[in-house]
């Protein structure tokens, strides 16, 4: 048939959406229809589920599509559209975004073709495809991929039985680095090896699934028991390890495991499944890889409190840090025999979780850098209050706490000195405490910071110090002008006679380096009598205050400067 035959044998609009109707079934892709005239648009029903759409046939074309689309994306595909509509292009084919029906951009290629009536563009027919996400088998691993499996599931779950059995996700530990030290090919060989041997351990009846990265999905809904899957991790390390041993070690790697059962799959929902099996291997990992890792409700639980708490911290960031609040605790000095300074300290409290405590959200916010949008706030927090805090006590000393990732990954010297200089503050007044386990992680960029800061006349603090690995090269080297003894340090040594005496003399070499020493916890009478004795420059601990608010800070350090001027009056 002639090319302009074959378009005047297309059918009407109608008929069309019919032959859409008949096939769109046995296909994954979409099909559409896209009717200039009318300005109508017609695609497989199925899309309705999986994108934003009202329905699967609507009129004003460009306008449902303002919200279909992706915004990067739309002012590109008004133009072609254009183009195709006044007859300048004839064909289309693009790559980009539609919005998933829960609001995630998805990648699609859009192909169609103008059909012409009376020599004017009359419709526009053609075919639309995922682009990610939607592999059904990997040439790599040789196996069936995610949507291989989501069939499956569905068609098990058609058959209206509740199965008993388990999934259990298997990952390869370290493929990224083998990729980087050994090449690319490698790792493929590395992946498609172990496929082989999983396949060879698994029974009959499991099923075995590639998923992304270096991660495969066996399946057993035959009523596989936690024992099973267990053997089964066995064996398939077993198997790894004599290849690895054939090979004559030339590459030595592990796999981890994360094993759930199909009652904890119901219990928590099958629409999360793969997310389910995710969190499991994931678990394993953390807990150090080459380890199988079974589902339990309550680390699942504890899972969900965490991604929520980040979900409301990232919100609270993102809304002018709703619930987050800046508690000052009081620096004692024993020179002045008065309070002569503060540690800022972060707070965060929401309806939901009420008052959260910083070792639980600072971990979190460092992970998703939240901290160092917060780092900024609290600092500027921070300096602002020490304004107001000179008022009553003009040589008043404000300290904040720096997180490893706020340098690492930030210009936070920067925003120091620039913060200084901004609310007009001496930068010796600020104080700035990095704990020694982070110092530990050194490198130059850490090394530059702290010169730069030390350089300009910010005083710097060794927090926590006794925590960890007390490192005294540290000490010498870093040159802090303030060590922090830890509070578990300090409670250790009103505990036992042994640490008493240890903390003495480690006091007494802190001194001797010509550096100043805060104590912190301290919380009784008797306990200060008893760290007196270490003659630190400096004592914090709730003997002297908690962390409070701005308001209450401010009101006791009004009430100190009160009584020793009514002092010196008398
Ligand atoms: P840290 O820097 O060692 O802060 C001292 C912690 O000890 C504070 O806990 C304080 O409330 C507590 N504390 C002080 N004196 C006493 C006492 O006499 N007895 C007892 N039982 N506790 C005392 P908090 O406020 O819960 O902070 C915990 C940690 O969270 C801080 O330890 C710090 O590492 C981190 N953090 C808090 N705020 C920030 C912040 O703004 N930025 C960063 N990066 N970390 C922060
Ligand atoms: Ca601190
Ligand atoms: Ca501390």
């Amino acid at each position: 048939m002639e090319r302009t035959d074959a378009l005047a044998a297309v059918g009407s609009v109608e008929e069309v959406c019919r032959l859409i109707d008949l096939v769109s079934d046995t296909m994954d892709d979409y099909l559409y229809i896209c009717d200039f005239q009318n300005d109508f648009y017609y695609i497989s029903p199925q899309a309705k589920k999986r994108f934003l759409l009202p329905s699967n046939q609507f009129h004003n074309v460009m306008k449902v599509h303002e919200q279909l689309v992706y915004p990067d994306d739309i002012m590109e595909l008004k133009k072609e559209f254009e183009l195709l509509e006044n007859g300048e292009r004839k064909t289309h084919s693009m790559m980009y975004r539609w919005m998933s029906a829960d609001g995630k951009p998805i990648w699609i290629n859009c192909r169609g073709r103008v059909i012409e009536k009376d020599g004017k563009p009359w419709y526009m027919v053609g075919c639309i495809n995922e682009i990610g996400g939607r592999q059904k088998a990997d040439n790599i691993s040789g196996l069936l991929g995610e949507a291989s499996l989501k069939q499956y599931i569905d068609r098990k779950a058609s058959e209206n039985t509740a199965p008993e059995g388990f999934f259990l996700r298997v990952g390869i530990d370290g493929l990224k680095g083998i990729n980087a030290r050994l090449g690319m090919e490698y790792g493929d060989m590395l992946l498609h090896r172990t496929a082989k041997y999983i396949q060879h351990c698994i029974l009959p009846q499991e099923q075995l699934y590639y998923m992304s990265g270096d991660e495969f999905l066996i399946v057993n809904l035959q009523g596989g028991t936690e024992k099973d899957a267990k053997k089964l991790y066995k064996k398939i390390q077993e198997k790894i390890e004599q290849f690895i041993e054939k090979n004559n070690y030339q590459v030595v790697y592990t796999v981890s495991a994360g094993l759930i059962l199909c009652r904890d799959i119901r219990e928590f929902g099958s629409a999360n499944l793969l997310k389910l099996t995710e969190f499991t291997l994931n678990q394993a990992k953390k807990l150090g890889k080459n380890t199988c890792y079974t589902f339990c409700e309550k680390d699942y639980k504890a899972f969900l409190h965490r991604q929520k708490l980040m979900r409301q911290l990232r919100k609270a960031v993102k809304h002018g840090y709703e619930g987050f609040e800046a508690y000052f605790q009081p620096l004692y000095s024993t020179d002045r025999d008065r309070i002569f300074g503060a540690e800022t300290l972060m707070r965060f409290h929401s309806e939901e979780f009420g008052m959260v405590s910083p070792a639980e959200f600072i971990p979190i916010l460092e992970e998703t850098g939240l901290i160092i949008p917060a780092g900024r706030w609290i600092l500027d927090q921070a300096l602002m209050a020490c304004v107001q805090f000179q008022k009553v006590i003009p040589d008043f000393h404000i300290s904040v706490n720096l997180s490893p990732v706020q340098i690492m990954k930030s210009c936070v010297d920067k925003d120091i000195l620039s913060g200084i200089a901004r609310y007009g503050l001496s930068p010796s007044h600020l104080i700035v405490e990095l704990t020694e386990s982070d110092l530990l992680e050194s490198d130059l960029r850490f090394r530059r910071t702290w010169a730069r800061l030390k350089g300009n006349g910010v005083q710097l603090a060794l927090d926590d110090f006794g925590s960890g690995y007390s490192n005294f090269r540290y000490l010498t080297e870093m040159q802090p002008d303030i060590i922090k003894i830890d509070r578990l340090f300090t409670a250790n040594a009103m505990a036992h006679e042994f640490d008493f005496r240890q903390l003495l003399l480690f006091c007494e070499m802190v001194h001797s380096l010509n550096l100043s020493l805060c104590i912190e916890g301290t919380e009784t009478r008797e306990e200060l009598q008893r760290i007196s004795e270490m003659v630190p420059e400096y004592i914090q601990g709730y003997y002297f205050g908690k962390p409070c608010e701005r308001a209450a800070f401010e009101q006791l350090i009004e009430e100190q400067e009160w009584g020793s001027k009514q002092n010196r009056q008398r």
